[in-house]
């Protein structure tokens, strides 16, 4: 064990996690151990730069398990809490780093946090090695005919099936974690989670959340076997019906890099190069995954798009700023029950299904007329997938006004599709239990079928909200707002 904070050899290389929360397919990891000197493994916590609670609650214990994980191989996870260039600089400069290797990440805080070590490393002279690990395809490797980047999501899926071999596989065993180990920190503290987080933990919200979870490496990997197992087949069919649960439900695996897509495509494949798995099964999925790619491609491309709308005449769009509707929607009181179940899975669970997802969103945007940065704010701070380039994607898709967007006139009419993809109201059901004794019938619309909640003793207003908006009229308004704008620009 080296005490000393001085490294003679003068080859300390640093591994700077950001959210690739994994030992295996790590390439930046990979080169260090495949080089001489010794290696410092770490994550920086400055609880300036989070995305939001849910996430910060998922990355606590991601941390943790990665901890207790290298560990075990005889290496060690630092993890430095406090002001990122303090703390960065101060450790290139303590342990005389040469070399610091990162993987790339799109979108705040990562851009932030990969600009100030730019700096601080360009003062140092320390060489600063990204990796393109956590995509498919570099983003500079794939664009459209007129070497632009794509815009419509089929068209840049087409693309990308056709670059296969411009896929790289990982390394999926790393040997030799045990030189992780080699230097001690100089603050013991580094070996634990940092108090904040843990006190985050200990959270009643938060143990409720983490009670429908596993996180870490392991449980990613069991989590897509027995997504394979069981649910790949149905995936295609039965993947918009909210009550089935039959997507992977790896999002926030994915968004922690606990799994890396790479390692999913290649292990997707050798299954179906040796038959235990149907290409016409395996490809609605893997199309799926690659919409993840989309998003951090586009983000890559337009940046500005985290926080403008892509198309630019939506900024002249008057949104409506209403703080009661807004807290009705977040805490699921709009008197819409299938959006109200799913802003409850939300709160309850850290996750919700994709189709309730955009039916949420637009219901936020397009009824309610209340801006898609509101509604992604509230995503950002309650989902545990909640990402840069997947929530930006999401809700400037559904409100209108992104690539390949939905259109304006699109307006998701939430009893219709709480009738197509909840027609029994199971899943409104399990979210909104005050509603759980209403027939099939009337449960997607209890205002329009007041005798029967009266039989079954609901009374509308006070054992569940009428509804926030008339959907007929703030369709109507919405789409004078939109005319406006047309004739603003
Ligand atoms: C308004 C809105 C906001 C969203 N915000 C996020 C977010 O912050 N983080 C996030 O990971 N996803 C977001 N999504 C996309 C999608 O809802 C989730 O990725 C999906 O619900 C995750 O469930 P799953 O892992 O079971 O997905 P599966 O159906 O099993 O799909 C596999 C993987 O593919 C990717 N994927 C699937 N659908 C999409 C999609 N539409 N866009 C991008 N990637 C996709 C995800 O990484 C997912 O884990 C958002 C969608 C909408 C409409």
């Amino acid at each position: 064990m080296v005490n000393s904070t001085k490294n003679d050899d003068k080859t300390t290389k640093l591994v700077w996690l950001q959210r690739e929360f994994r030992l295996s397919a790590l390439p930046t990891l990979q080169a260090a151990l495949e080089s001489p000197g010794l290696v410092i493994v770490v994550y920086f916590h400055d609880p300036k730069y989070v995305i939001g609670e849910a996430n910060s609650l998922w990355m606590a214990h991601s941390l943790k398990q990665l901890q207790a994980d290298i560990k075990e191989k005889g290496g060690f996870l630092w993890i430095v809490s406090g002001d990122f260039e303090t703390q960065f600089e101060s450790l290139l400069t303590k342990y005389t780093i040469q070399e610091v290797l990162y993987s790339f990440q799109v979108g705040y805080p990562f851009n932030s946090l990969q600009d100030k070590a730019l700096e601080i490393c360009k003062k140092h002279k320390v060489a600063l090695q990204p990796n393109y690990s956590e995509f498919l395809i570099e983003p500079e490797n794939i664009h459209n005919q007129q070497n632009k980047p794509y815009l419509v999501f089929t068209p840049f899926y087409k693309a990308l099936l056709a670059k296969q071999t411009l896929i790289m596989p990982l390394q999926e065993e790393l040997e030799g974690l045990e030189r992780c180990g080699q230097l001690q920190p100089v603050d013991q503290a580094w070996l634990e989670l940092p108090l904040d987080l843990q006190d985050l933990m200990k959270k009643p919200w938060a143990k409720k959340m983490m009670a429908y979870w596993q996180v870490g490496e392991q449980a990613a990997w069991q989590k897509l076997n027995e997504f394979i197992e069981n649910g790949v087949v149905d995936y295609d069919t039965d993947r918009d019906f909210p009550i089935l649960n039959a997507t992977s439900g790896l999002s926030p695996y994915l968004h922690f890099g606990e799994i890396n897509p790479r390692a999913i495509y290649f292990y997707l494949q050798s299954l179906m190069a040796d038959g235990a798995l149907k290409a016409e099964h395996a490809m609605p999925w893997i199309r799926q995954l690659v919409w993840k790619e989309f998003a951090r491609h586009l983000l890559v491309h337009f940046p500005q798009t985290e926080s403008e709308p892509f198309q630019t005449k939506y900024k002249t769009m008057s949104w409506q700023e209403d703080l009661n509707s807004y807290q009705a929607w977040q805490k699921g009181l709009t008197g819409i029950p299938i959006i109200d179940a799913g802003m409850r899975e939300l709160w309850e669970t850290g996750t919700m299904h994709n189709r309730v997802r955009m039916l949420v969103a637009s219901f936020l945007t397009k009824n309610l007329n209340q801006h898609w940065l509101q509604g992604k704010a509230w995503f950002d701070n309650t989902l545990f997938d909640a990402d840069p380039a997947n929530n930006v994607m999401g809700w400037q898709w559904v409100a209108g006004c992104g690539v390949d967007a939905s259109p304006y006139y699109r307006l998701f009419n939430p009893v219709t599709q709480s009738i197509k993809f909840d027609s029994n109201g199971d899943y409104i059901r399990q979210w909104l239990p005050e509603l759980k004794n209403l027939s099939s019938k009337a449960i997607h619309a209890p205002w329009e079928n007041q005798n029967e909640c009266q039989l079954k003793g609901v009374v509308l207003g006070s054992d569940y909200p009428l509804p926030l908006v008339d959907l007929k009229q703030s369709r109507s308004t919405h789409l004078e707002r939109v005319a406006a704008m047309k004739v603003a620009v």
